[in-house]
């Protein structure tokens, strides 16, 4: 779901799901998205296209009004990933180059009812030290400047995700030392910074349920 133009006036805008997994592989058209138009005290689907927003809206919702930094949101149920937010096992920065100088902290918030404000209001909270979260029993949330921004970030989540379970069939994860792990978080470019982006230096982080 991304955010066009001014967040007071601005739409909210969500692929369909036929196109979620293949976008930005394939095509994205205009008749693929559906608009949520937003007033003052009020939320409502566009009728045309007949394509319904995200069940999630109020997690977006809750999301855009905490970060007003982001421009879209992923929301998504990667398995590897998905897996980690399941077992309540960290993903620790230093165990892998990209999760420090790309992905950042990574934590997990406690299970919300998916669709309910709880959870947008756990998950918009967690995304204030974050760019990706993950919803334990649930799923992982990226957020980017842009859709390619935080799509990039949930696929590198989930590559990240793989590579630690491969590791850990391996033998272990051999984790970066400290100073590496801090200029890598330095040296990270591009997308959007929480807004408190450096507290987590070093924080190899444990399980936040
Ligand atoms: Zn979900």
């Amino acid at each position: 779901m991304c955010r066009p133009g001014s967040p007071a006036v601005g739409s909210l805008l969500r692929p369909p799901a036929a196109q979620r997994l293949a976008w930005p592989r394939r095509s994205l058209w205009s008749f693929h998205i559906a608009e949520v138009r937003r007033s003052p005290g009020r939320v409502r689907e566009a009728r045309e296209p007949a394509v319904r927003a995200s069940s999630e809206l109020a997690m977006h919702l809750a999301i855009y009004a905490e970060r007003p930094d982001v421009g879209a949101i992923v929301h998504a149920h990667p398995p590897a990933a998905t897996g980690f937010a399941v077992a309540g096992v960290a993903m620790p920065a230093g165990a892998l180059a990209e999760l420090a100088g790309v992905i950042g902290h990574v934590p997990i918030v406690a299970f919300e009812m998916p669709g309910t404000v709880a959870l947008g209001r756990v998950v918009a909270d967690a995304l204030q030290t974050a760019n990706v979260v993950l919803l334990a029993n649930h799923g992982a949330v990226a957020v980017g400047t842009t859709l390619a921004d935080a799509t990039n970030l949930m696929e590198s989540l989930e590559q990240a995700a793989r590579i630690l379970v491969t590791a850990h069939i391996l033998g272990g994860v051999t984790e970066l030392g400290h100073r590496d792990v801090i200029a890598l978080e330095r040296a990270r470019i591009g997308g959007v910074r929480p807004r408190s982006a450096g507290r987590r230096t070093g924080d190899a982080g444990g399980p936040e349920r």
